[in-house]
């Protein structure tokens, strides 16, 4: 174990049990399809039976009724009781943690991220995408912060620090657990936000040249929309001389990207006090003072209900996710597609619109259908330029189609 000590939370688990046997579930034969097909959640319904010790959390071998083995995973009382981490292929042991790890590590490599001089902050872990369902772990330069939306990943936090710190050498300073808010909301009592190595308030990062400070401990998500980087870069081709209007602009991602640029004008709009400050914060640092820049610390959706036609000509749509689970997906979609008619029927001629869904639920099909529905309404003519998703930090298995919450087009409006 590495000599680093963590300021571990005091927590119940028995964090150091070494390659225990794990206990064992059975899941009915005429549903383990999806598993033999690499899907990664089994569903309550498809449970036999179960050792009666198993706790929530715990890792166990998942087998079919015949007693052959198909994976390992971990149990939770949920409507998707188990997620897999390892398939028939695979046993579980405490290395797996670190392999798991050292593979994601080499892919952010491969995609040119590790040691780059211009972009020092990546996802390094994307849940499923990662084969570790339920971890995120995002790099800000010399900081990692893990997120858990599971107790059955919490429980190991001992080995996943190991592992991160063996793949980094020395490289990270700080890791911070911020599952405070992902562990489901009945369990919180086991996680508090926490250093688990080093401590620090702020870090600078750079994405694609251009600066933005984190703050690690009051900042929605881990600090940063990571996966809208490469979408980002792409707006700079469409902002030279114009005028753009940057809704739901949390700490300025889009819209430094078109102060730099060169466009004539930006307004970004957010209802988030602390993401405006920081914005502001991100221009200073950027040196971009003086540059046509307006912030609007408002309701972005009245804004769009209100504004006069013909002021912008980029408009960037990135809400927050409107639906949460399938109960709101309706409610969701017509959000969507009111957003988006304020937005095509007010954009100037010849205008260019990035317009973004990160609503799990609302597949990109839907997500499409929600956007012609909103532009046969405006009866302009509009264009198709791009289909965007999110940034290949954040990896779907090709399995996992769920996995895939990110899409967005850009389209050009005459
Ligand atoms: N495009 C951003 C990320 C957007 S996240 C980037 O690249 O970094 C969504 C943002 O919407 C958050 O900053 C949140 O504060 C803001 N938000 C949520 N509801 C809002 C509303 N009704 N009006 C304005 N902003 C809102």
């Amino acid at each position: 174990m590495p000599h680093n000590l963590w300021h571990l939370p005091a927590l119940s688990y028995h964090y150091r049990m070494i390659n225990q046997p794990l206990k064992s579930i059975v899941v009915f034969n005429n549903k383990t399809n999806s598993i033999l097909r690499r899907h990664p959640w089994i569903f309550s319904g498809a449970i036999k039976t179960k050792e009666e010790t198993i706790e929530e959390g715990d890792l166990v071998n998942i087998l079919n009724d015949k007693g052959e083995y198909l994976g390992f995973g971990y149990f939770q009382n949920n409507n998707i009781s188990i997620k897999i981490l390892g398939f028939k292929d695979e046993k579980y042991s405490n290395d797996f943690w670190k392999s798991r790890i050292n593979l994601a590590f080499q892919l952010r490599s491969q995609l040119g991220l590790i040691n780059n001089p211009q972009t020092n902050a990546y996802r390094l872990i994307h849940g499923e995408g990662d084969g570790l369902p339920g971890l995120i772990i995002d790099v800000y330069k010399d900081v990692a912060i893990l997120q858990c939306h599971s107790i059955g990943i919490h429980k190991k936090l001992t080995l996943i620090c190991e592992a991160l710190e063996e793949v980094y050498a020395l490289n990270l300073n700080h890791i911070y657990d911020k599952s405070q808010d992902t562990i489901p909301s009945s369990k919180t009592a086991f996680s508090s936000n926490n250093f688990l190595k080093g401590g620090v308030d702020f870090v600078l990062i750079k994405e694609n040249g251009i600066e933005f400070e984190i703050n690690i401990r009051d900042s929605q998500k881990t600090g940063f929309f990571l996966d809208q980087r490469e979408n980002r870069k792409l707006l700079q081709k469409y902002c030279f001389h114009k005028d753009v209007l940057n809704t739901f602009c949390y700490t300025g991602g889009f819209s430094l990207y078109a102060l730099i640029s060169d466009a004539k004008s930006v307004t970004s709009i957010d209802s988030s006090t602390k993401a405006i400050a920081q914005l502001e914060n991100n221009i200073i640092l950027n040196k971009l003072i003086g540059f046509q820049h307006l912030t609007l610390n408002q309701e972005a959706i009245h804004y769009l209900n209100h504004m006069e036609k013909n002021l912008y000509d980029v408009i960037i749509l990135d809400p927050p996710a409107f639906a949460k689970n399938i109960s709101k997906r309706h409610n969701a979609i017509q959000a969507y597609k009111r957003i988006n008619i304020s937005a095509l029927s007010k954009i100037k001629n010849g205008g260019i619109l990035f317009t973004f869904s990160c609503s799990q639920v609302v597949t990109e099909e839907l997500f499409y259908h929600t956007i012609i529905s909103a532009g046969i309404e405006t009866g302009r003519n509009i264009k198709i330029l791009h289909k965007l998703h999110q940034a290949p930090d954040h990896p779907t298995s090709l399995f996992h189609p769920e996995g895939s919450y990110l899409k967005g087009m850009v389209l050009e409006v005459n």
